[in-house]
């Protein structure tokens, strides 16, 4: 790569990887990143895995354009990797170049950052270099490389990478590594693989119930897509909903919904089960058994994501304890919004001015078109909500509270992740900036950005994403 220059540092992250700063954007720390001294770093690989992708098994995949340069344990205790991508051909390229574009390396680091921020697990973010190449996409556009930590980047498609080739000890040692790496507290138990399983069951189901209460589409829920650290990995084609709609897809490639945003909650469990076919000789040598034990870990999978998603959309509601009443408020709302092509981000914030400034205005400019049925039933819904929340909420002062931390001012829409990319495109990074400052608070509002957090106008609005590489 003739150029690599450093264009964003995140300084936060680093410090939670306890990496000198000083170090990182020194030229030792631009080789580091870019992985110029890899004769320092013999342990570096490159990850072989396959999966299934929209349901069809690909036997052979891998990291086709990115190295695992090592691991590290941070301030907080757990061990990350750090890992380039971007960064050339491995021997998983198949027909790829192993490079990436500017666009989809600047679309990473934002709306992963963006969800780390919003709370939601997730692979992270280090550094974005530009690499002094042009590679060719739809367009000659700038090369660039991305440093992304994750807990793991081991896959759903990893285990069944190995289940394929029947390499029935590979798949023993993997998952040990993987329970002493992240639940050494299994490492003795008799059942650990069974809870092991069930850990990453549980996990899932809390992360797929977190991106619909933030409405993101992830969008390419592939096996190899679906970590076993139950963090959101690949961010291709992924979006957050501006106006809801249930069945939203955005994916170019996903024509038949497979990955709506209604849909994620059944596809993740189908992509477990995948995992399970891996691990079954592990669990019990009687199959049978092994059957039994996985399907009924497998059948709790809606349990635990109705759980936290009843506790996560009563808060959206600015009511602490979730019960029958939240949830169906939590629907109904959601099916007026959908007639009413409400913003999923801004109709729920507006939910405090009712009860700040006692105005449903605000609240009620968020639907278009309801026709008088859904119209009465909105009001309706308001009082039965203003009703619930009375009675329900110790003080007026503690709702406020409780909307503001669960409903986002700011999500990293489309339009913006677009349009900072056409600027960086041109190596103009003004916009890439602003939004790596604002997604860091994104429960408030920063002054003279206003813009940032306005839903697009029907020009702005993107409709299709692509899974550029
Ligand atoms: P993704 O759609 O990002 O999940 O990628 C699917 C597979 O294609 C992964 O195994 C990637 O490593 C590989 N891949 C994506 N882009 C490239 C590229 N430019 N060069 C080589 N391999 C790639
Ligand atoms: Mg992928």
């Amino acid at each position: 790569m003739p150029d690599v220059k450093l264009i964003k540092i995140n300084e936060q992250l680093a410090d939670l990887l306890d990496i000198d700063i000083g170090f990182l954007t020194s030229q030792a720390g631009l080789r580091f990143l870019s992985g110029k001294n890899s004769e320092n770093l013999p342990n570096s690989i490159s990850l072989a895995y396959a999966g299934h992708q929209f349901g069809h098994l690909v036997p052979q995949l891998g990291d086709g354009r990115a190295v695992l340069l090592g691991d590290k344990i941070c301030k907080d205790g757990v061990r990350r990797d750090i890992q380039l991508k971007g960064s050339g051909k491995t021997y998983f390229s198949r027909g790829g170049d192993g490079r990436a574009g500017i666009g989809p390396v600047i679309r990473e680091y934002l709306i992963s950052e963006s969800m780390h921020h919003l709370g939601v697990p997730t692979t992270r973010s280090l550094a974005v270099l530009s690499t002094g190449e042009k590679v060719v996409r739809a367009e000659v556009t700038p090369g660039a490389m991305l440093a992304r930590v994750a807990t793991s980047h081991v896959r759903v498609g990893t285990f069944e990478f190995f289940a394929l080739r029947n390499q029935r000890e590979n798949i023993r040692k993997l998952a040990d590594f993987m329970i002493e790496r992240s639940h050494p507290d299994l490492c003795e138990k008799k059942k650990k693989y069974e809870l092991f399983f069930e850990r990453i069951v549980i996990g899932q189901a809390r992360l797929v119930a977190q991106w619909n209460s933030v409405g993101f589409i992830h969008g390419v829920m592939n096996t190899d897509n679906t970590s076993i650290s139950y963090e959101t990995i690949d961010y291709g084609p992924c979006a957050f909903m501006d106006s809801y709609e249930a069945n939203k897809v955005f994916s170019s490639i996903d024509q038949f919904g497979r990955y709506a945003f209604s849909n994620q909650a059944r596809v993740a469990p189908w992509n477990l089960s995948r995992l399970a076919e891996t691990i079954l000789f592990l669990i019990s040598e009687n199959t049978s058994e092994a059957i039994k034990v996985v399907e009924e870990i497998l059948f709790d999978f809606d349990k635990h994501f109705n759980n936290s998603l009843d506790i996560l959309s009563s808060r959206k509601l600015g009511i602490k304890n979730n019960s029958k009443n939240t949830s169906s408020l939590y629907s109904e709302l959601l099916n007026l919004m959908e007639a009413g092509k409400a913003d999923f981000t801004h109709t729920f914030k507006s939910l405090k001015a009712i009860l700040i400034k006692e105005d449903t205005s605000i609240f009620l400019n968020n639907f278009i078109g309801l026709d008088e049925d859904n119209q009465r039933a909105l009001n309706k819904w308001l009082g039965d909500w203003k009703k619930f929340m009375k009675e329900n909420n110790e003080s007026k002062a503690k709702a406020i509270d409780l909307l503001s931390s669960s409903n986002p001012e700011f999500i990293m829409r489309n339009h913006l992740v677009e349009k900072s990319i056409v600027k960086a495109t041109e190596d103009d990074f003004s916009d890439f900036e602003i939004l790596s400052d604002l997604l860091i608070n994104p429960y408030e509002i920063k002054e003279n950005h206003e813009a940032f957090y306005k839903a697009p106008t029907n020009k702005e609005v993107v409709h299709k994403t692509f899974c550029g590489t």
